[in-house]
C-alpha cells in the first residue's frame, strides 16, 4: 500500500475513534490499539513530512466536541501530552529538553516533578473573585464544553475559595471515579441485570458528561488538581511544585503522591516503583506525567501545537487488549453457581498472560452479546479476575450466531435452574461433582484454611480415588491408600500432612471462610467468631443475634443461620470436632475507650504506624479518624511530609498539632499534652 493510501486510512480509524471516545464516551477499541494507530501514523509522517497536514490527529488535541453542550473558549489552551513508551523514549525526551535549555553537559541534573496520571477526564475550573462561575471540558484544547452545572455536584470540588483567592484562576485537573465506588457500581448493576460499566474512566467520563447534573452527582466521582490555567493575582509562582502546594492551600483536592526529583535516572526509578505500586490506590491511573519544575525554563521550551515540550507521560503497559474469543463454557462454583467463562487466544495483558475470563453471569454475555469467533477486549487490573468487556463489532463474522447459556450443568447433567429474581444461575445437585471440588479447594485455599500444596489437581484424584468426600474427610484421610497412590511421593504426603495439621490451629475465622457459605466472607466472620467465641454459641445464634453484629447484615445472617441447620453442617461439625480443631474465637481484649467520640486526623508518615494502622488504634479506641480538619477536630497528628492543607486548616481553626510521641499518650490516656 501507497504510504498515502495507509496515512488515510489511519486517520480515517483515528477520527472515528476520537468521536467514539471523547463526544459518545464509548470507545470501540482499547488505548492499547488506539496509541498503536497513532503511533503508526506518526512514524509515516516522520518518514514522509510533506504528507504532514494541520488537520491530522498528530497535530491535534482530543475529538470533536459535542454539540449537547454550550461551547467554552479556553484562555489558555488545554493540551496533550507526549508520550514515553520505553525508557529510551524517556531519555530522548529528557536529551531534548536539556537541548532545548542550551544546558551545558556538566550541568547539574535538572528538578523533575513527578506527578500521578490520573485515568479521567480533563475538567478546567475558572474562578472569580473566590467564586466557581465555569467548568469546562478540555474538548479540541481551544474550545471544550461548559460542565458547570455537573461539576457543582462533585463533592470535593470547592465552590468559593477563601479570602486568599485570586481574582481569577483557573485550576485545571482530572475528573475521575474511585475504583471502590466503580466497583460497587457494577455489583449493583449486575444485581439489577443491567450491563456492567466497562471501566472507570469511561464511566467517569459518562457520568461527567450528563444533560441531566442530578446523575452526575449521584455518581461519587472525584477530583485531582495538577495544573493552572489563567491566574490574575496571588503569589509570584517560580515552580510547578510551588503551584500544586499553592492549589493545596486554596483548598484544591492536590494528590499527595507528587515528589520533586533530580535527574532522568531518579524520574525512571520512580514511574518503575509506581508500574508496581498502581493497584494499590483507589484510583485508575495510566502512567506518571514528569515536568521541569522551574516554571521560568517550561515558558522558554515552549510548546508545540499539541502538546508542552515541558512535560512527558510516561505511559505504563496497557490493562486492556484484544484477542480472539475461541469459546465460551461454564464453569461450576462451591455454591453451584453457574459461571460462564471465556476461552481466548492467550494474550498478555495487565502483566501476565491471560487464557480464561469472566463472562460474569447470563445476563452480561447476552447485554454484551459476546459470541465465540469474535474479536474481544479483554481486562485485567492487578489481582482482580481478568473480565471480557465486549467485542469488536467490526470484526465480527457475518455468520456469528448469539451464545446460549447451557440448560444443564456440564459436570453432572442436572438441570441449571435460575431462581427467580436472582442474576445467577446454579446447579442445585449437592453431589455434583464441580461442586464439592470446587468446595475443598475453596477450603484449602490461603484466604481460609490455607492449605499449602492442596491444589486443583491433587483434590481431584483425591476425590476420584475416594478418599474425600468433603471438606471435613480431610482430616481422616487413609494415608496409607495415598501412599500406594502413583506419582506421589513420600515426600509430597509429608509435607501435605504437615499443612493438614497446622491448619488445627488457624483462627475460628479461617475455618468459617473456609465452610464455602455464600456471602460469608473474611470481616464477616471474624466479627462473628470475635462475639460469639465458639463455633457451638454461632450454631445456636438466632440471624436475630447474628445481625446485631457490627459487620454482619440481615442477609449474611439469614444464610449463615440456614446453613448452621442443615445437617450437611452437623456432620461438618462433628467431624471439625472430632479432629480437633481450634473452635475457640479469639480471647476479647478490652481496649480503654480513652477517645470515645473523639475525631484525631492524622497527616503525613508516622515511625511506628502505617496510615491505616493510625486510624485503627483510634478506632479501637472508640474514636474517629476523618480525612479533613474541621472545628469539631480533637487534634491533628503531624508526621513526615504532612498535608499543607490540614496544617493551615488546623492553624486557622485553632487545632492543636501534636508529633508521635503525644499521640501515643493521647492513644493511652485521651489527654492532649499541655
Ligand atoms: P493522554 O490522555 O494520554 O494525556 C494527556 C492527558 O493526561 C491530559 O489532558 C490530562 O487530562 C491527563 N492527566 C492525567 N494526570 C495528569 C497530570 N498529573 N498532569 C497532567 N495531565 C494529566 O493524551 P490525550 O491526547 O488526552 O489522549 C490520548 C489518549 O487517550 C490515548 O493514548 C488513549 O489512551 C486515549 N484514547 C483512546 C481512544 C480509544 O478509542 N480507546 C480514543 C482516543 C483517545
Amino acid at each position: 500500500m501507497q504510504p498515502e493510501q495507509r496515512i488515510e486510512e489511519l486517520r480515517a480509524l483515528i477520527a472515528q475513534a476520537n468521536e467514539d471516545y471523547y463526544t459518545n464516551d464509548a470507545p470501540t477499541i482499547p488505548d492499547a490499539d488506539y496509541d498503536a494507530l497513532v503511533r503508526e501514523l506518526s512514524d509515516l509522517e516522520d518518514e514522509h513530512p510533506d504528507l504532514v497536514t494541520e488537520d491530522s490527529p498528530t497535530q491535534q488535541v482530543g475529538g470533536p466536541i459535542s454539540i449537547l453542550f454550550a461551547p467554552v473558549k479556553h484562555s489558555v489552551p488545554m493540551m496533550s501530552l507526549d508520550n514515553a513508551f520505553s525508557g529510551d523514549d524517556l531519555t530522548a525526551w529528557s536529551d531534548r529538553v536539556s537541548r532545548g535549555l542550551d544546558l551545558p553537559p556538566d550541568a547539574p541534573p535538572l528538578e523533575y516533578v513527578v506527578e500521578l496520571k490520573i485515568d479521567g477526564v480533563a475538567c478546567s475550573l475558572r474562578y472569580e473573585n473566590g467564586e466557581l462561575v465555569q467548568a469546562a471540558t478540555r474538548g479540541n484544547g481551544k474550545v471544550g464544553e461548559d460542565i458547570t452545572a455537573n461539576v457543582k455536584g462533585i463533592d470535593v470540588i470547592p465552590h468559593t475559595l477563601g479570602k486568599s483567592a485570586p481574582a481569577v484562576i483557573e485550576v485545571r485537573g482530572e475528573v475521575y471515579l474511585p475504583v471502590s465506588v466503580f466497583d460497587a457500581l457494577n455489583e449493583q448493576m449486575e444485581a439489577e441485570g443491567k450491563a456492567r460499566y466497562v471501566n472507570p474512566r469511561n464511566t467517569a467520563a459518562g457520568s461527567l458528561r450528563q444533560k441531566d447534573a442530578a446523575i452526575t452527582a449521584a455518581r461519587g466521582l472525584a477530583f485531582w488538581a495538577y495544573q493552572l490555567g489563567q491566574v490574575d493575582g496571588g503569589p509570584q509562582l517560580s515552580s510547578h511544585s510551588g503551584a500544586l502546594d499553592w492549589m493545596d492551600e486554596l483548598g484544591f483536592p492536590v494528590n499527595p503522591e507528587r515528589r520533586v526529583v533530580e535527574g532522568i535516572d531518579q524520574v525512571s526509578a520512580l514511574a518503575d516503583e509506581w508500574l508496581e505500586r498502581r493497584h494499590d490506590l483507589d484510583y485508575d491511573i495510566d502512567g506518571a506525567v514528569v515536568k521541569v519544575n522551574s516554571l521560568a525554563r517550561q515558558r522558554s521550551l515552549g510548546s508545540t501545537s499539541k502538546a508542552p515540550r515541558w512535560a512527558i507521560a510516561v505511559k505504563f503497559p496497557p490493562e486492556e487488549r484484544t484477542t480472539k474469543l475461541l469459546d465460551i463454557q461454564v464453569s461450576i462454583g462451591r455454591t453451584g453457581k453457574a459461571t460462564p467463562f471465556a476461552v481466548l487466544e492467550p494474550v498478555f495483558v495487565g502483566g501476565s498472560t491471560v487464557q480464561l475470563a469472566t463472562l460474569h453471569n447470563d445476563d452480561q454475555v447476552r447485554l454484551k452479546d459476546v459470541r465465540p469467533g469474535d474479536t474481544v477486549t479483554v481486562r485485567k487490573a492487578g489481582d482482580v479476575i481478568p473480565e471480557v468487556l465486549g467485542p469488536v463489532l467490526a470484526d465480527r463474522h457475518p455468520d456469528s450466531k448469539p451464545w446460549i447459556f447451557p440448560s444443564h450443568c456440564p459436570t453432572c447433567s442436572e438441570p441449571l435452574v435460575r431462581p427467580e429474581g436472582e442474576a445467577h444461575t446454579f446447579c442445585q445437585n449437592p453431589r455434583c461433582p464441580a461442586q464439592r471440588q470446587a468446595r475443598i479447594e475453596y477450603f484449602a485455599s490461603r484466604g481460609a484454611m490455607d492449605i499449602d500444596g492442596f491444589g486443583y489437581k491433587l483434590v481431584a484424584r483425591f476425590i476420584e480415588e475416594g478418599l474425600i468426600n468433603d471438606i471435613g474427610d480431610i482430616y481422616f484421610i487413609d494415608w496409607d491408600r495415598v501412599l500406594q497412590m502413583d506419582r506421589i511421593g513420600e515426600t509430597t504426603v509429608a509435607n501435605l500432612q504437615a499443612s493438614i495439621e497446622a491448619t488445627k490451629t488457624r483462627p475460628l475465622a479461617s475455618l468459617l471462610v473456609g465452610l464455602g457459605v455464600r456471602h460469608l466472607g473474611p470481616s464477616a466472620a471474624e466479627a462473628l467468631a470475635k462475639n460469639f467465641g465458639h463455633l457451638d454459641r454461632i450454631v445456636e445464634a438466632t440471624p436475630e443475634e447474628m445481625a446485631a453484629i457490627d459487620g454482619v447484615g440481615p442477609k449474611i445472617a439469614e444464610v449463615v443461620a440456614e446453613y448452621f441447620r442443615s445437617d450437611v453442617a452437623k456432620a461438618l461439625n462433628d467431624k471439625f470436632r472430632a479432629a480437633g480443631l481450634n473452635l475457640e474465637g479469639p480471647a476479647v481484649v478490652d481496649t480503654p475507650q480513652t477517645l470515645e467520640g473523639k475525631a484525631v486526623v492524622v497527616t503525613g508518615g508516622l515511625e511506628g504506624f502505617s496510615r491505616t494502622g493510625a486510624a485503627d488504634a483510634i478506632k479501637a479506641r472508640g474514636g474517629k479518624s476523618p480525612g479533613s480538619v474541621s472545628k469539631k477536630t480533637l487534634a491533628v497528628v503531624v508526621g513526615n511530609e504532612p498535608g499543607a492543607s490540614k496544617i493551615s486548616k488546623a492553624e486557622e481553626l485553632g487545632i492543636p498539632m501534636i508529633d508521635e510521641r503525644a499521640f501515643v499518650a493521647l492513644l493511652e490516656t485521651g489527654e492532649l499534652p499541655t
